[in-house]
């Protein structure tokens, strides 16, 4: 069966993009993948996080993910750092990564842009944690949006090169896996810019109360309403429209729809709708989050049981690598 492997960045919460745009195709993907998905806490190191943050993000993220659908009896789903095989073959994968090649990664330039005074040599290597994250389970495909296709593209190079240099083929190259293809959905953000997301500021989340919820899809932007029968929807009302076709009844969408092309729509009972109707599609969500949240031994044990399998398929990896490079297994 072919191998599935996500990284988790844990910034932050869940919010509709993440939900409709990424984690309804990974609750759907355990169906016919061996699907492992970990919490990327070693990676989130390089801006140099508290212990605090780190351990009450690595908690949320669980909570969420397990509320969202993840099943951690169909996937893995594991601590990065619960792992440390991942972080010997990291170390393999350095002494064949050059410096001029990770020094192109626009990534890297980014960072060490926005960040001057912290150019460290994790976020220089970034792209090799990455490839060692992805190898050590000899993934098949990686589910990533488009600002990742260049870490992929290294992972694949690092396989290559491995497998090259030793003449195996231990390692598959890695495929990038497209969410879009899986039936995930781009979440229009509600302030009239492109997509929701975290560093857009313009995310509804799961965990968001009802009230919430409804002070935010108020305030979404609007225009001075329709001003012709049957015309284009402008970007800003389109993005409504889309929410709603997602999350509301095709009898909504078609009523609110009949309403704009007659140009008798209020958008403000739109927003009403829309605001209930999302409160009811995550609803059960938010239930979800604040029982996983609150139940620690629960998800300590989930991660342990993650955790052990994640490490069994590592260390399988890991004997083959240590026997191709020459070091005596034990
Ligand atoms: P950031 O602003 O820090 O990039 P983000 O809100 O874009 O954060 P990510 O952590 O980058 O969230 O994305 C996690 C997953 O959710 C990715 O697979 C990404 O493609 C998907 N995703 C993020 N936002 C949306 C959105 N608005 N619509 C659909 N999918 C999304
Ligand atoms: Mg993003």
């Amino acid at each position: 069966m072919e191998i599935v492997l996500s990284g988790i960045r844990p910034t932050g919460n869940l919010h509709l993009g993440n939900y409709y745009g990424a984690v309804t195709s990974f609750v759907k993907l355990q169906e016919a993948y061996k699907c492992f998905f970990f919490i990327a806490d070693w990676h989130s190191l390089t801006t140099h996080p508290t212990p605090e943050n780190i351990q009450n993000s690595a908690r949320t993220i669980l909570s969420e993910y397990l509320a969202c659908g993840l099943d951690p009896e169909k996937s893995t789903i594991y601590v990065q750092s619960d792992v440390p095989e991942v972080i010997e073959l990291y170390l393999y994968l350095n002494m064949n990564a050059y410096l001029g090649e990770l020094e192109r990664v626009t990534s890297f330039k980014e960072k060490a842009r926005k960040q001057p005074d912290n150019v460290n040599a994790g976020l220089l290597t970034y792209p090799t944690l990455m490839a060692a994250d992805i190898l050590i389970h000899r993934s098949h495909k990686v589910p990533v949006g488009k600002d990742q296709e260049q870490n992929m593209e290294m992972a694949r190079k690092f396989a290559r090169r491995f497998n090259m240099m030793y003449n195996t083929d231990l390692f598959p190259e890695p495929q990038n896996f497209s969410l879009a293809g899986q039936g995930g959905i781009k979440i229009p953000g509600l302030d009239g810019s492109g997509k929701m997301g975290k560093s857009e500021g313009n995310c509804i989340y799961l965990c968001d109360e009802p009230s919430v919820i409804r002070k935010k899809v108020m305030k979404a932007v609007t225009d001075a309403g329709p001003q012709a029968m049957n015309s284009e929807k402008p970007e800003v009302i389109q993005n409504l429209f889309t929410l709603l076709d997602v999350v509301s009844t095709k009898d909504t969408y078609d009523y609110f729809n009949e309403k704009w092309n007659d140009c008798t729509l209020r958008y403000g009972d739109l927003k009403k709708q829309l605001a209930e109707d999302i409160i009811k599609a995550t609803d059960p969500i938010r239930e979800r989050i604040k029982e996983y949240a609150g139940n620690t031994d629960l998800l300590q044990s989930i991660a342990k049981a993650g955790a052990e399998k994640a490490r069994e398929s590592a260390a399988a990896t890991l004997k083959e690598v240590r026997k191709t490079i020459g070091f005596k297994v034990y």
